[in-house]
């Protein structure tokens, strides 16, 4: 595995591949790696000839309140990780490089979808990661590009960025990686005490509640997002930011469950602030 720092050596890499006719696949992550960004690099390994993972923990799509300082990084266990995924290219750059002239003036705009859910908890969270994503993908150029539906509002927007961008990345989503009991794996679970992380359960059960409840028929959507609130409220640790059932698309609020829908919950658990999300079972 090669460790690259530069922009420039990363685009000869990729541009060398490209010219032998082999496939590019890009994982982008923020590093401390886990179960389910191992699960993206396993797949890109799968489908892709030359595979790259970038590692960077993007200070824009952080607020100036969040835990850009505290977020976990270990280089030496994630390179480790991503030699044993048959990561052939690891893309670490420094702030410096990936921002050479400080924070840009010139940032992409989410659009609407980056508004609600995670968008409303984090004003200008989405314009980070999708000014960063359309960065590294800039310098990548072409590639099939993997990202987990844990963050599916995320996967949404970027979906959207690359069609409304003409940006050619084609975009592949991958399904959330989960501890035994449920919760969703996340470099954040690291925050946890033993009782928070009992507690985070709860996040996982409210959906698999949700899901059920639709599983049997039940179409009022208020019915469902108040057996999710109802779960996690329960727990006394938990602080419930949101509870949500959308459109799979727009990701806008529905009130009857009729065509593909997303249920999606935030909470935070101490210092950890966790999110997660289940696709809703349609009925006919
Ligand atoms: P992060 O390092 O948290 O920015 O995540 C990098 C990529 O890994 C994103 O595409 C995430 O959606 C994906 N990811 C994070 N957690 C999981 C998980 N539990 N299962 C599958 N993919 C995940």
């Amino acid at each position: 595995m090669e460790v690259i720092r530069t922009r420039e050596e990363l685009r000869e890499a990729t541009d060398r591949a490209r010219m032998d006719r082999r496939g590019v696949g890009f994982v982008p992550t923020m590093g401390y790696l886990h179960e389910g960004h191992r699960s993206l690099l396993a797949r890109a390994r799968e489908e892709q000839d030359l595979v790259v993972m970038s590692l960077f923990v993007n200070p824009l799509q952080f607020a100036p309140s969040e835990d850009l300082g505290a977020y976990p990084r270990d280089f030496e266990r994630d390179s480790v990780m991503a030699g044993e995924e048959g990561v052939d290219v690891l893309f670490a750059p420094s702030g410096s490089e990936m921002y050479p002239g400080g924070e840009p003036s010139v940032t992409v705009d989410p659009g609407p979808l980056g508004d609600v859910l995670e968008g409303a908890s984090r004003p200008a969270h989405f314009a980070g990661v999708c000014t960063v994503v359309a960065k590294l993908f800039s310098i990548v150029g072409p590639c099939t590009a993997y990202f987990g539906e844990k963050d599916a509002q995320q996967l949404a927007v970027i979906r959207r960025m690359v069609v409304d961008l003409d940006i050619p990345a084609s975009i592949v989503g991958c399904p959330t990686v989960r501890e035994p009991d449920g919760l969703a794996l996340s470099s954040r679970n690291v925050y946890l005490s033993g009782e928070e992380r009992v507690a985070a359960r709860s996040l996982s059960a409210g959906l698999r509640e949700a899901a059920g409840l639709v599983e049997a028929g039940e179409r009022d959507a208020n019915v469902v997002r108040a057996v999710m609130a109802r779960r996690i409220g329960a727990e006394q640790l938990a602080q419930v930011e949101y509870v949500a059932v959308v459109d799979e698309e727009t990701f806008s609020e529905v009130p009857v469950l009729e065509r593909a829908s997303r249920a999606l919950v935030a909470a935070r658990f101490g210092k950890a602030r966790l999110i997660d999300t289940m696709l809703l079972p349609v009925l006919s």
